[in-house]
């Protein structure tokens, strides 16, 4: 049986995930993005927030600036972003700057996603550019990895927090410890906003 032939879409979707791949290796949210114009990559991303110490480092922007640079141009017209995780606000704005016709989406961000989830940013008849979109494209793949990357940084803040209590109260007298999921609970949306 021939192997299942894959759409452009999810070829570079796939791309958009090997650099979330990048982000998980370095503990950051695992958010990836390419750019495409005429068949190739222009403009490659990954989530770099932390470790650059700076909120400017999303994926879209990181891949947005090289491409502008490939392009010689401010404008991105006839390119296509891949991105695995909803934009944010800061980013949608940035799409819609940069006249980027079209955005395929792996998953949505129901905490923070600006391209429908709480705000349309991308379809704002308002501005003078609109967002052609395309969501779900490798969506489980998408929102498997980030799932699976808050859960295992739930893990380990509980190893941390059982290992700093273990070492401070050997009788172990405080178990009732409170789990906040808070600012890391992926389940709904949270931690990337
Ligand atoms: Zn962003």
């Amino acid at each position: 049986m021939p192997a299942k032939k894959i759409s452009m879409d999810e070829k570079y979707m796939k791309e958009a995930i090997r650099q979330a791949k990048k982000a998980a290796a370095l503990k950051e949210v695992p958010i990836g993005c390419v750019i495409v114009y005429e068949g190739r990559i222009i403009g490659r991303g990954y989530n770099r927030r932390t470790i650059d110490g700076n909120v400017l480092a999303h994926a879209e922007i990181l891949a947005i600036r090289k491409a502008c640079r490939f392009m010689g141009d401010w404008r991105l017209e006839g390119c296509t972003m891949y991105v695995t995780l909803e934009p944010c606000p800061m980013c949608a704005g940035a799409i819609v700057q940069a006249r980027i016709p079209k955005v395929v989406i792996g998953c949505m961000n129901p905490k923070a996603g600006c391209a429908g989830s709480v705000l349309d940013l991308l379809h704002e008849k308002g501005f003078n550019h609109q967002v052609e979109t395309e969501i779900g494209i490798c969506g489980e793949e998408c929102s498997r990895m980030l799932k699976d990357f808050f859960k295992e940084l739930r893990a380990e803040e509980k190893r941390r927090k059982e290992e700093k209590r273990d070492a401070r109260e050997p009788e172990g007298q405080n178990d009732s410890f409170s789990r906040s999921g808070g600012p890391l609970s992926f389940g709904s949306g949270g931690g990337w906003a």
